[in-house]
């Protein structure tokens, strides 16, 4: 099975249109000034020329995610004995993903190896992960706030993608990365993509050095023990925060969530929804004790798991992808790069 493929600009409706008779299709769509993933739908105006707004990790992990239902019975000839029944929900549709960035593919796996990778792997993530098939899409420039090469990656990097894109001059240019993403090869109106192959690559090198790198020529280094530790720096560095949490539900890899039980009656549900450890009650104890009360430690928590926990834990990986929608889109303009940069000391 050829490995590339090509798809002329004139059959790209067609082509998504296709897979979306055989899986469940995600796009980027355009609402009012806004770029987000919807499942794909004639009606729908589709937007692949920037990056979507918030990024896709929400098909892979809901903001609401139920995951068990319960109902509480009661014994009719033991008034005092109650079981419970429960109902697994782990059926998850087949899914195609269209238009993911390299950042978002990225993304996934960050939450890959704490969900995924471990003696007990998270059912509902990895149930979702395996029917996935994440076709990214390769930036035709960078946005502002982006610094992915700064953090390893890079515009048309292929890290968590079953299938990369690249947006050629006539069309597009498939190369299948998986046995997922050559299945993608197989959809409508995909030719041969070999004489493809040299645009796409010159495309993808142009728009690499595009981007900025915030960290200076020297690049990304070892984070200050003094000024990470130092109450001040963080104090400065987040005063103008107003703890709103937009930065965390717009990241690709951010993965905090809470639980709760929703019951009437002698029926529930347990859901699963995101939580940020931006928020006051995050951390709260039910001793009414709270290890992070301030504003400035739950900042610096934020960015110490992506540029210090993270890395120390799985082998120096760097759970920030550099999408720059925590800079885009923060109402008080904190930049996270800026940040990072003045940790690293002189
Ligand atoms: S988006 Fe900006 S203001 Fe909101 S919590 Fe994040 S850093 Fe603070
Ligand atoms: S921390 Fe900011 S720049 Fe890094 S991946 Fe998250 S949203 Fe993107």
């Amino acid at each position: 099975m050829a490995d590339t493929g090509f798809i002329p600009k004139e059959k790209w409706g067609a082509f998504i249109e296709g897979l979306s008779t055989k899986a469940q299709v995600y796009v980027p769509c355009l609402e009012g000034d806004t770029v987000l993933f919807r499942p794909f739908g004639k009606e729908k105006t589709l937007c692949f020329e920037r990056p979507a707004n918030s990024p896709p990790k929400s098909v892979i992990f809901p903001q609401s995610d139920t995951l068990f239902s319960f109902t509480f019975i009661k014994d009719p000839d033991n008034p005092q004995k109650t079981e419970v029944e429960l109902k697994e929900h782990l059926d998850f549709p087949k899914t195609i993903v269209i238009g993911s960035r390299p950042c978002d593919a990225k993304g996934f796996t960050v939450y890959d190896r704490p969900y995924t990778e471990t003696d007990t792997p998270d059912p509902y993530y990895k149930g979702r992960r395996e029917k996935t098939t994440i076709v990214t899409m390769t930036c035709n420039s960078p946005s502002a706030g982006c610094f992915c090469t700064a953090v390893g990656g890079s515009p048309a990097d292929k890290e968590g993608s079953d299938a990369l894109i690249t947006e050629v001059e006539k069309g597009y240019f498939i190369e299948a990365l998986t046995e997922k993403g050559k299945e993608i090869l197989q959809g409508p109106g995909v030719e041969d993509g070999k004489a493809y192959q040299g645009d796409a690559t010159k495309k993808q090198e142009a728009v690499h050095s595009m981007v900025k790198n915030p960290f200076g020529p020297k690049g990304l280094g070892k984070v200050s023990p003094e000024l990470f530790d130092n109450d001040e720096f963080w104090d400065n560095a987040v005063s103008k925060c107003v703890s709103c949490g937009a930065c965390t539900y717009l990241c690709p890899t951010c993965y905090c969530f809470n639980i709760t039980d929703e019951q009437t009656s002698d029926k529930g549900e347990r859901i699963r929804t995101w939580d940020g450890c931006m928020y006051v009650h995050f951390t709260l104890e039910a001793s009414g004790h709270n290890p992070r009360p301030t504003k400035f430690q739950r900042f610096k928590n934020r960015v110490g798991h992506k540029f210090s926990f993270y890395p120390e834990k799985y082998n120096g990986v760097i759970a920030c992808c550099g999408c720059g929608r925590c800079i885009r889109y923060c109402p008080m303009s904190v930049d996270i790069s800026e940040i990072v940069s003045n940790l690293q000391g002189a």
